[in-house]
């Protein structure tokens, strides 16, 4: 069972929904709303517009998520409010923004939530946009409530890095290598799986109490200002439980024998891939390759 987010997406179908905290529904949304903000970045640089990657990181602070997270939502309520906001908004010639908070476990420095953006805006004087940069600062740094907080901004040339920016899709793949570095929330759970420490239970637990709205503070895994995703009209309007509802219905490739062996060898294997059966064949499939059971075609290919 997951934690967290109760009452996801009910579309007629049985679908799970849970874009926090589920790995498969995070992930199907997280990399569409990627797709769409470099459609909108590209549309927007073909028509002369300038476009910027913001990363907006915490600096030094307290260690538990809940805290951070809570701390990132309030310094980013600073940036983007009050008249300062406003005037800016108005002077700088602004298309609108695209914004996604990020959690990364790694270890040895803990957990580190970042606020990526992309920014949409025209050619103006160099000293106007000076003064954003300088007031994002400002704002950033207050709320957070450390002089380390940073906001690092990069002028993007094309669109080609936008997706992996905005949205840091995460598939779970690395924790299932067991690979180093930073962690994303569904790498956590598959160590947890793999490995039946309890230490990653922990860290996936303070992870799943932490995605609740009161710490975590956004209401979508990617947010788009308003208006801006009009400018490219057959990006659609489909909420985030429906991305997460299509992909439940994707296609589930055949089973290898080896992967039916171990099934009916295990009957607790089979009660939780049958757990994840019923929320759909992309929940099923990420379940399969947490318990390393291959489909015929993982099976054919590793064989050639
Ligand atoms: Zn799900």
């Amino acid at each position: 069972m997951l934690l967290g987010e109760p009452g996801g997406a009910e579309l007629g179908s049985l679908a799970c929904g849970q874009v926090w905290t589920c790995p498969v529904c995070a992930y199907a949304v997280r990399t569409v709303r990627g797709q769409e903000a470099a459609v909108l970045a590209d549309a927007h640089l073909r028509s002369g517009g300038r476009a910027w990657a913001v990363t907006c990181e915490l600096g030094e602070g307290p260690q538990a998520l809940a805290a951070r997270w809570q701390l990132l939502s309030a310094a980013w309520r600073r940036v983007v409010s009050g008249s300062g906001w406003a005037a800016e908004s108005r002077r700088s010639n602004r298309a609108g923004l695209a914004w996604s908070p990020a959690v990364t476990w790694q270890d040895g420095t803990g957990w580190r939530p970042v606020l990526r953006v992309l920014l949409l805006d025209r050619p103006g004087r160099e000293e106007l946009h000076q003064e954003v940069v300088a007031r994002w600062a400002a704002q950033w740094s207050t709320g957070a409530g450390s002089s380390t907080a940073q906001v690092y901004w990069r002028a993007l040339a094309d669109s080609s890095g936008v997706a992996e920016h905005v949205a840091a899709p995460c598939d779970g793949s690395a924790g299932r290598r067991g690979s180093a570095g930073a962690l994303g929330p569904a790498d956590i759970l598959a160590r947890a799986r793999c490995e039946d420490r309890s230490s990653w239970w922990e860290l996936w637990q303070e992870y799943a109490r932490a995605a609740t709205p009161a710490h975590r503070g956004h209401r979508a895994p990617v947010t788009f200002t308003r208006g801006l995703r009009s400018a490219v009209p057959s990006l659609g309007h489909r909420t985030d439980a429906e991305l997460a509802a299509e992909s439940a219905r994707a296609g589930l490739p055949p089973l290898s024998g080896r992967a039916w062996q171990a099934l009916a060898r295990d009957g607790a294997l089979q009660l939780r891939v049958l757990d994840a059966a019923l929320r759909g064949p992309a929940h099923l499939a990420w379940s399969l390759a947490d318990h390393g059971l291959p489909t015929v075609d993982q099976v054919r290919l590793a064989a050639a």
